[in-house]
């Protein structure tokens, strides 16, 4: 088999510096990386003959021979070193230029050697807190109790009994994890001495159980602003898990729920309400006394000839604006209209009068009649 040219094979020109070689290597061999292409002959084949092409070009020697004398250098296929370029199996590759997979294949995972444990940061906690309308209106604080990690007291967060530390794990040396080759794949396994953790502590502290922190049931109060909204989250910077070994504890993130309420809801920062009145008061205009949803009580005037659905503003009464302090909403009272279903009978006299005066005749049967005007 006529062997193709080493530089035609990594793509790359005859005066290429080191690095070009290398990186031209790292490409093809990602492409035809055997991982990449389960069962595929034709790639393990490029994969097999960029490999060959490296060995020679990433030595200054062989590659300065190849120069001169091609394929049939002295060095060059099955005159010695490996056994010949043709009879370099995967093995050898990875054998070889296992820094170049490393780097590509388990640079992700690829931990640093520890002598010891690594801080790990706490996780975050979340807790939901229920509240009514008029608490969000009005702000509270209210406790809550809560499971979360805190660090050991006893072993100061170290894991270790006093006068001991944390070693190294023997197994893995401080990696955390195996790294072994199957045929021409490579695997890392989690190591089981050390669980992955990388260090052992031999000598554990009691409480902890080399664990660093102990789970604790904390109460805390929070305080909820006025003005707080649904599903509003408040961070509680610290308060989750604390860090593992020193690490930095994780924060409570409180998600506020508001419940409905009967009488009142929001709109943006506005508490808006219904007030029902009846016809007369909306016709003739009125004053009346209306309680907001914090009991406070004041007089309203509903201006003569208001119809229904029109929004009466008393200005600053509304929820007050998280983000701009001092500024409130508006309490918006929108008119209703109350239609009774019994009406006393001079009461209904005198609509009905009334009803005749305007020309619209209200009685029973008043379709009957607007048929008979118009249709009979
Ligand atoms: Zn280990
Ligand atoms: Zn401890």
């Amino acid at each position: 088999m006529s062997k193709r040219d080493y530089y035609d094979v990594l793509g790359v020109a005859k005066g290429a510096s080191a690095d070009e070689i290398k990186a031209a290597y790292r490409k093809m061999a990602l492409k035809y990386h055997p991982d990449r292409n389960p069962d595929n002959k034709e790639a393990e084949e490029k994969f097999k003959e960029a490999a060959q092409a490296y060995e020679i070009l990433s030595d200054q020697q062989k590659r300065s021979q190849y120069d001169q004398f091609g394929h049939s250098g002295p060095e060059m296929g099955g005159m010695g070193g490996h056994g010949g370029m043709g009879g370099m199996n995967m093995d050898d590759i990875f054998e070889n230029f296992g820094d170049i997979f490393g780097s590509m294949f388990n640079g992700g995972q690829q931990r640093a050697r520890r002598n010891g444990p690594e801080p790990k940061n706490g996780h975050d906690l979340a807790q939901s807190i229920t509240i009514t309308l008029k608490e969000a209106y009005l702000g509270l604080k209210k406790e809550i109790g809560y499971y979360h990690f805190v660090s050991c007291e006893v072993c100061s967060g170290k894991g270790a009994k006093s006068g001991s530390s944390a070693k190294a794990c023997g197994t893995c040396k401080g990696m955390g994890q195996m790294q072994y080759r199957q045929g021409f794949f490579m695997y890392s396994q989690t190591c089981s001495t050390c669980s992955g953790d990388g260090f052992v502590i031999t000598d554990p502290c009691d409480t902890c159980n080399g664990k660093s922190r102990v789970q604790k049931y904390d109460k805390l109060t929070v305080t909820i602003p006025a003005g707080i909204y649904d599903e509003a989250e408040l961070r509680l910077a610290g308060k989750g898990d604390a860090g593992i070994f020193g690490g930095r504890p994780g924060d409570l993130y409180i998600k506020i729920g508001i419940l409905s309420d009967k009488k009142f809801h929001r709109e943006g920062d506005d508490l808006v309400s219904n007030l029902m009145l009846t016809y007369p008061q909306l016709v003739l205009g009125c004053q009346v006394e209306i309680e907001s949803i914090d009991g406070t009580k004041q007089l309203l005037k509903v201006p003569k000839g208001s119809p229904v659905g029109e929004k009466l503003i008393i200005p600053g009464k509304g929820f007050e604006n998280l983000r701009r302090k001092g500024f409130r909403g508006n309490l918006v009272i929108i008119t209703q209209c109350h239609i009774p279903k019994k009406i006393p009978a001079d009461a209904k006299k005198m609509l009905t009068e009334y009803s005749k005066i305007i020309g619209t005749d209200a009685q029973d049967g008043g379709i009957v009649s607007f048929f008979k005007k118009f249709l009979g």
